[in-house]
C-alpha cells in the first residue's frame, strides 16, 4: 500500500489561524479545496514554534503565546 496527500485547505498557504480563507475570505473546513489551492509544507508531527520560520520574527502572528512546543496554523518550516 502506497500512503498519498491531498490538496486541501489544511496544506493550502491561504488557510489563516481563524480557519478562514485569507484569500476568499470565508470560512471553510480543513479538508475543503478550492482551485486557487496553493501547496504549502502542511503541519507535521514534529512542527512546533521551535521550527517555524516566524518564531521570534515580526512575521508571527501569535507573539504571546508562541513557544518552543505550541504551534498554530500559520507555522512555516524553517528550513
Ligand atoms: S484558496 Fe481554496 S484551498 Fe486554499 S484555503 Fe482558500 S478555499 Fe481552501
Ligand atoms: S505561533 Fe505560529 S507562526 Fe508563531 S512561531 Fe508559533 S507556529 Fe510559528
Amino acid at each position: 500500500m502506497s500512503l498519498i496527500s491531498n490538496n486541501v485547505c489544511f496544506n493550502c498557504e491561504n488557510l489563516t489561524d481563524s480557519i478562514t480563507c485569507g484569500k476568499h475570505d470565508f470560512n471553510v473546513n480543513l479538508d475543503n479545496y478550492c482551485d486557487d489551492h496553493n501547496y504549502k509544507k502542511s503541519l507535521n508531527k514534529t512542527s512546533s514554534c521551535g521550527n517555524c520560520i516566524k518564531f521570534k520574527s515580526d512575521n508571527c502572528p501569535n507573539p504571546t503565546y508562541a513557544a518552543e512546543k505550541l504551534l498554530c496554523f500559520s507555522w512555516v518550516a524553517n528550513n
